[in-house]
C-alpha cells in the first residue's frame, strides 16, 4: 500500500523526522535527541489510506482532548514541562502540537476494550476469544464485558498491518515485568477513563494506549513506563453516546454510533469498494465528522 502524505510543513527550530498516517513527527534542530515535537494534522485515514480533504480543526480537537486527559491520569507521561529545554513551539502549529520527551516506545499497542465490538466482535465471532482471552458464548457486538480486558497488538514496523496477540507473545516482545506493568496499566487507566466519561453520558467502549521508557529518566515509574502517544482521542477510542447506547430499541447502528471517523467509514464503504485510491469525501461528510469530534471534545471537558 503506497500512502501519499502531503509534505509537512518546515518549522522553525524543528527537523522533520517522520510522518504517519496523521501525525508529523520533528526533532530540535540543534541536533539533542531529548525531546521530539508532534504534530497532529489534520488528515483522516481510514481503511489504511489517509483520505481527502482533510478535516479542519481536526487536530486542535484531538490535541487539545489528549492534553485534557494526560492531565487527568496519574501516570507519569511524556509531556515536556515548560521549562525542559526543547525548542519552542512554532505559532502556526501552537494549536495542535506537543513537545514531549522523546521515548524508547515499546512495540506493543496497548488495546483494552470494555465492549465487544470491531475487530474485536469479529475476532469472537470466529474463534470464541480475543487475543488468547475466551468469552462466554452468544455475544452480541456492542455488549459490555463483565470486566475490561486487555487485548494487546504488535506494532508492526512501518507499513505493515499490526497485529493482535497474546499476553504471552507480549512478554516474548518486552519481558515479563513490562508486559505485566503495560496490561496492569492499561487497565487501571482505562477503569479510571470509563468512569469519568460515564459521568459525561458517554460510555468509552474501547481504547490504545502507547508507552515508552525514558532512557534519561531519573525516577522512573513502574517498569520504567511513560504513557505516551496520544490517548483517549476519537483517533484511538470508541466513545459511544450512553442514553443512545442504553436505548435498545434503536438499530444496533444508532446505538453503537462512536464520536470518530465511523461517519467516514459508512460513507467510504458505500461509495468504494477498496480498489483503487478512495475518492474525495464529499463537503457534508467533512463537516459532519468535525461536528462529532467536537461534539465529544465538548461533552467530555465541559465542566
Ligand atoms: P500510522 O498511524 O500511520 O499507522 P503511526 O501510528 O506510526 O503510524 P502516527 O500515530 O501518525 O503514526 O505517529 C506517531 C508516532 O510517534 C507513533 O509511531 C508513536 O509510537 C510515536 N510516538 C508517540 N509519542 C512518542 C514519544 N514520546 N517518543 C517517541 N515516539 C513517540
Ligand atoms: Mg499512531
Amino acid at each position: 500500500m503506497v500512502t501519499r502524505l502531503p509534505t509537512p510543513p518546515q518549522l522553525d527550530g524543528w527537523n522533520h523526522l517522520y510522518s504517519g498516517k496523521v501525525r508529523d513527527l520533528y526533532v530540535p534542530a540543534d541536533g539533542s535527541d531529548a525531546h521530539l515535537l508532534v504534530v497532529a494534522s489534520n488528515r483522516v485515514s481510514a481503511f489504511d489510506h489517509v483520505l481527502e480533504p482533510p478535516i479542519p480543526g481536526k487536530g486542535a480537537l484531538l490535541t487539545e482532548l489528549s492534553n485534557w486527559w494526560f492531565a487527568r491520569i496519574d501516570v507519569p507521561n511524556h509531556l515536556a514541562g515548560a521549562d525542559s529545554g526543547a525548542p519552542p513551539v512554532p505559532a502556526e502549529v501552537a494549536d495542535r502540537a506537543t513537545v514531549t520527551r522523546r521515548l524508547e516506545m515499546f512495540p506493543v499497542e496497548c488495546v483494552v476494550r470494555g465492549a465487544l465490538t470491531g475487530s474485536g466482535f469479529a475476532e469472537y465471532r470466529r474463534t470464541g476469544a480475543v487475543c488468547g482471552i475466551e468469552l462466554p458464548a452468544g455475544l452480541e457486538d456492542g455488549d459490555l464485558l463483565d470486566a475490561p480486558i486487555y487485548t494487546p497488538a504488535y506494532k508492526a514496523p512501518l507499513g505493515e498491518h499490526d497485529e493482535n496477540i497474546t499476553f504471552e507473545r507480549s512478554v516474548e516482545l518486552v519481558g515479563e515485568e513490562v508486559a505485566t506493568a503495560l496490561r496492569d496499566t492499561s487497565l487501571r487507566i482505562f477503569a479510571a477513563a470509563r468512569e469519568l466519561a460515564a459521568q459525561r453520558g458517554v460510555v468509552l467502549a474501547d481504547t490504545k494506549f502507547e508507552f515508552g521508557r525514558d532512557p534519561r529518566a531519573a525516577a522512573p515509574g513502574p517498569a520504567g513506563l511513560v504513557l505516551a502517544d496520544e490517548v483517549l482521542t476519537s483517533d484511538s477510542s470508541r466513545y459511544w453516546d450512553a442514553a443512545a447506547y442504553a436505548d435498545t430499541a434503536l438499530p444496533r447502528a444508532e446505538r453503537l454510533a462512536s464520536f470518530d471517523k465511523q461517519i467516514v467509514r459508512d460513507w467510504l464503504s458505500a461509495h468504494w469498494d477498496r480498489s483503487g485510491e478512495p475518492p474525495a469525501l464529499p463537503a457534508e461528510i467533512v463537516s459532519q465528522t468535525r461536528a462529532r469530534y467536537a461534539e465529544l471534545l465538548e461533552r467530555l471537558t465541559a465542566a
